[in-house]
């Protein structure tokens, strides 16, 4: 049975952890928005790692370290093809969006002066704010924020407005987590470049469900973390135009980032070595592109249609569900639906479907600006993935129902 190019009989079978129970129901996993699950073929990979050629990369002659610096490399060029970059050694593997994140903000501080402008949008996630707060401390740059509309979208004409030649860098991210909004990054990208900014996108949320061709948008600097798209925690990549990565400085000093090391005087290592100082994630590395092998197979249009399928299907059966608040309607969304009930607290709601089985997200999603601007403490929020199904949404609605009338 294949919906919208999803056989969702088929591709459930492949994550183990929808089989398992809670509270002694069947598991409704709906936080994918804060991490996807992991289908066997990611896990099979990172066994087979440890189980038939764990070693440090790079560093040996040996056949291990060989053939573990082998699997990480391509791993590098399958990162590399999927978003489309230009060279291999432009993708930057780290700990995750976070860390990407941190590298380029904290490196933008030997290239700042006083009276620098960076623009933030309101609808960021902390780790794409408080990096960018640090470097303003450091530097005397300052932060413009970009005003969102009730409807969560961004209002691009306050954003055209704060653009002039002293923007140094305009940081957005591609898709909301706490809302699900898309945001028009190809305009943001284009105004950016004619006053000669930089832009970052962090495609955290975005790169499970949109393929992002980083050369056809001329995007600057790319972040995203695994976890999000069916890979495991603690890796994540950097992208940055070639260019762009030399004139950085690096962010931690270590092995395999230098080309010499002597008292008076260490020179650092090429492109991506620079920014890879110590022993990486290596599993985690070759699971990332595992991961993406994986969703590659079953395609992004596919994936990216049968989850606005489920958006619009659970969007419609909860605006009928008296008391309901949906937070973040923009006209182009991503399968999370963030709500509340009326003199219901959030936390509350989230608890009594956990009792039911049914794992969503509660509180301000590392997103306060955006509860401040609705002057709400949290949300609920309902994130869908492809191996989600219509099912177990009308399992949601009927546990909201009864969650309501327990607690009204
Ligand atoms: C999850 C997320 C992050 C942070 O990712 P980490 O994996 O925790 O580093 C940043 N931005 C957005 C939009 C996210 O969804």
């Amino acid at each position: 049975m294949t919906y919208k190019g999803i056989d969702s009989k088929k591709v459930r079978a492949d994550f183990p952890i929808l089989s398992r129970e809670v509270n002694g129901q069947p598991l409704v996993y709906f936080d994918n928005a804060a991490t996807s699950q992991t289908p066997q073929q990611v896990i099979d990979i990172i066994v087979d790692y440890y189980s038939r050629y764990n070693a440090n990369i790079h560093r040996g002659v040996h056949r291990l370290s060989q053939e573990a610096t082998d699997a990480y490399e391509i791993a590098r060029q399958t990162i590399q093809t999927h978003f489309n970059a230009a060279k291999a050694h432009e993708i930057i593997l780290t700990s995750g969006t976070t860390h990407a994140i941190n590298i380029v903000a904290s490196g933008y501080a030997a290239l700042l002066k006083e009276g620098d402008e960076l623009v933030v949008s309101a609808m960021e996630h902390h780790s794409n704010i408080v990096p960018w707060q640090m470097l303003c401390e450091k530097t005397g740059a300052q932060l413009k924020v970009i005003p969102m509309t009730q409807l969560g979208t961004l209002d691009m004409d306050a954003y055209y407005a704060l653009l002039n030649k002293n923007t140094k860098l305009v940081f957005v991210n591609h898709v909301s987590n706490a809302l699900g909004t898309v945001n028009p990054i190809e305009e943001i990208i284009t105004k950016a470049h004619a006053v000669g900014a930089k832009v970052l996108v962090d495609g955290a949320q975005a790169a499970p469900h949109i393929k992002a061709d980083v050369q056809a948008l001329d995007i600057d600097f790319y972040v995203t973390s695994a976890h999000k798209l069916c890979g495991p925690t603690g890796v994540g990549m950097l992208y940055g135009k070639q260019d762009l990565l030399n004139a950085l400085p690096p962010y931690q000093g270590g092995g395999e980032m230098i080309a010499e090391v002597t008292f008076a005087k260490t020179t650092y290592a090429d492109l991506p070595h620079k920014f890879e100082a110590g022993t990486p994630n290596i599993a985690g590395g070759i699971a990332f592109g595992a991961a993406l092998d994986y969703m590659n197979e079953i395609g992004f249009e596919a994936i990216a249609a049968f989850e606005n399928e489920l958006l619009v299907y659970a969007t419609n059966e909860l605006e009928q569900v008296e008391g309901v608040q949906i937070y973040g309607q923009a006209p182009e969304k991503t399968a999370v639906l963030s709500f509340n009930v009326k003199g219901i607290h959030p936390y509350d709601l989230g608890s009594i479907l956990d009792q039911m089985g049914i794992a969503v997200r509660t509180g301000h999603h590392c997103a306060q600006p955006i509860m401040d601007f609705y002057q709400i403490p949290g949300t609920v929020r309902a994130s869908f993935s492809f191996y989600n199904t219509k099912e177990e949404i009308d399992r949601m609605l009927v546990a909201l129902k009864r969650a309501i009338s327990m607690l009204q």
